[in-house]
């Protein structure tokens, strides 16, 4: 029975994603936008939805498409009008465009990113790019 328990915690603990504690604090973007990407990957950033659960009396509906609830994948990844923004800036990568759409948090799109490339300048303009929501 032993064996059978720790056999289910390591499987338990393998299949546990590392949370990207370093993506957020191990940057040099400033403090406010650390703690808003912070509060993103905790599932605590006050959305319309997030509002309306803790007993706000406001309408949950995305105010910038008027489609579905503003939820934080929502706002940040999928809502149409930041799709648009997204879309011009992958405009040259196409395979991390694709990629958004099969991301389902925040959390997912910053552990999918690839590492940045080329000159110094680039490099840290492509690792800071999933920030700039
Ligand atoms: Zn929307």
């Amino acid at each position: 029975m032993y064996m059978d328990l720790r056999e289910r915690n390591t499987a338990s603990i393998a299949q546990r994603v590392v949370f990207p504690h370093d993506m957020v604090w191990k940057t040099d973007l400033p403090m406010n936008i650390k703690f808003i990407f912070w509060t993103l990957l905790l599932g605590r950033t006050l959305t319309r939805v997030r509002l309306v659960n803790t007993g706000a009396d406001i309408d949950a509906v995305c105010p910038l498409c008027e489609c579905i609830q503003e939820s934080i994948s929502h706002l940040f990844l999928h809502c149409s009008l930041v799709l648009q923004l997204w879309s011009e800036l992958l405009a040259s990568q196409q395979v991390m465009l694709l990629k958004l759409y099969s991301v389902d948090s925040v959390q997912e799109w910053l552990l999918a990113w690839p590492s940045g490339a080329g000159n110094a300048l680039t490099a840290k303009v492509w690792r800071y790019l999933p920030y700039a929501e």
